[in-house]
């Protein structure tokens, strides 16, 4: 891999911009996989003793995707990358549809701590999986993206609210559904029907009958771009932490394949981590437990191994400084950031700290720290989670970004190529 960034963010981008939902997310993952030559293994099958090789599994909205080399897992352990899938959202209700004013609209839950504000305004398209009944009425699953700008949620005009620069108020179940069209009176629309057409459509080939329900995630149809006057920034939606499942399958992908390694991206971070496919879920150490013969062998494997939790940082805002500590804002395009919490809302320690930046160092990468200010709430991620859930020493890292969980974030567009060129030394690492 060449590591410019002229090389690598268009790649991001795409990524980005094929990625509106986890499940597209994994979607985009799982084709780039196979076009490395990884295999998929299914939960359901027999794995039995695998081979060397390279290998990725789904669990409905999250992947790990790893690579062995016939090395033995207890001495060798498994170098393992973390990130999620999920972004904050606005989710369509499961009876979705109302008719006010002539205008259609469809009823939504805020998905994760979004920031509102910036859902108004913006030409939205919905995208996400559709649960239906095949010809033989068993239940199956497709992703559909409907891609156009089909919706939007207007502001309220400044006249009808003198005071909303100065205190805007979201009530999110009044203000927050999206207007998709103006209907003639006593009109409405199925949804489902709507879902089923748009299924249909996206998949000729395949007899789709009924839509029984679905995860429809409404996103902003603006594309991913480098922007500034030198081209100094990444803005896109998802960043949060797509940015990290990119870089770390890329990093995985260019790898040397000398030692074992592993990817994992869960879903449902931005809501706990509680699920299926969450952190907190059975998916990652149930598939570190098929890789190990037995449990003795599982808890030596672990012990040798070490994850990197990656999650973007807050870069320091000119216009909002105070809000750091002076000495821990990291600044967009100086490298990776360290995160480190005294309460362990982040899994850093000192020991697998100093394993990350005298990796930087070796790789002449910058690193910079993240502590938050004393007086101030610290927020968490993946790392403390699935490090006390694995019992896998973890450090958590991450990108200097601005407006986490705004419908648009924005990054540096030279630390992607930096985090990418240190996650491949670590997963090469003797
Ligand atoms: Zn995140």
């Amino acid at each position: 891999m060449k590591y410019t960034p002229s090389d690598f963010n268009p790649g991001l981008c795409d990524f980005l911009d094929a990625s509106p939902t986890p499940y597209h997310a994994v979607a985009s993952m799982q084709t780039l996989l196979e076009d490395n030559g990884f295999i998929q293994l299914h939960e359901a099958d027999s794995w039995g003793q695998l081979d060397a090789g390279q290998y990725f599994v789904i669990r409905q909205a999250s992947i790990i995707a790893f690579t062995l080399n016939g090395q033995e897992l207890v001495s060798s352990g498994i170098r393992m990358v973390g990130a999620h899938t999920d972004s904050p959202c606005l989710k369509v209700k499961p009876k979705p549809e109302k008719v006010k004013q002539t205008l259609l609209q469809l009823g939504v839950e805020v998905y994760g701590g979004a920031l509102l504000n910036p859902w108004f305004d913006r030409d939205l398209s919905l995208a996400g999986r559709v649960s239906y009944e095949n010809a033989q009425g068993q239940i199956e699953q497709v992703i559909i993206d409907f891609k156009e700008a089909i919706a939007t949620i207007p502001s309220l005009a400044i006249h009808l609210d003198r005071e909303v620069n100065q205190n805007r108020n979201i009530n999110p179940q009044l203000h927050l559904p999206p207007i998709l069209a103006q209907v003639d009176d006593g009109d409405s629309l199925d949804f489902r029907a709507l879902l089923e057409q748009q299924c249909r459509q996206q998949y000729p080939d395949i007899n789709i009958g009924r839509v029984l329900d679905y995860e429809m995630c409404f996103y902003d149809t603006q594309k991913a771009a480098v922007i500034g006057l030198s081209a100094d920034f990444i803005s896109s939606a998802r960043l949060d932490n797509l940015l990290s499942c990119y870089i770390g399958l890329q990093a995985l992908l260019a790898a040397d394949k000398t030692r074992p390694a592993l990817l994992v991206c869960n879903d449902h971070e931005e809501v706990g981590s509680q699920s299926v496919s969450g952190a907190q879920g059975t998916f990652l150490q149930s598939v570190l437990q098929r890789l190990a013969i037995n449990n003795e062998a599982y808890q030596r494997m672990v012990e040798q191994s070490m994850m990197i939790s990656a999650d973007n940082a807050h870069a320091i805002h000119p216009n909002y400084a105070d809000r750091h500590d002076a000495e821990h804002g990291p600044l967009l395009n100086k490298g990776p950031v360290i995160k480190t919490n005294a309460n362990q809302r982040y899994a850093t320690s000192s020991q697998t700290s100093a394993i990350f930046r005298q990796l930087c160092q070796q790789h002449n990468v910058p690193v910079q720290d993240f502590v938050v200010r004393t007086d101030m709430a610290c927020g968490s991620t993946i790392g403390p989670i699935t490090s006390s859930h694995i019992g896998v020493k973890t450090i958590d890292i991450g990108l200097p970004t601005f407006a986490m969980h705004s419908i648009r974030e924005l990054a540096g567009s030279q630390d992607a190529v930096m985090l990418c060129k240190v996650l491949t030394a670590y997963f090469n690492q003797k």
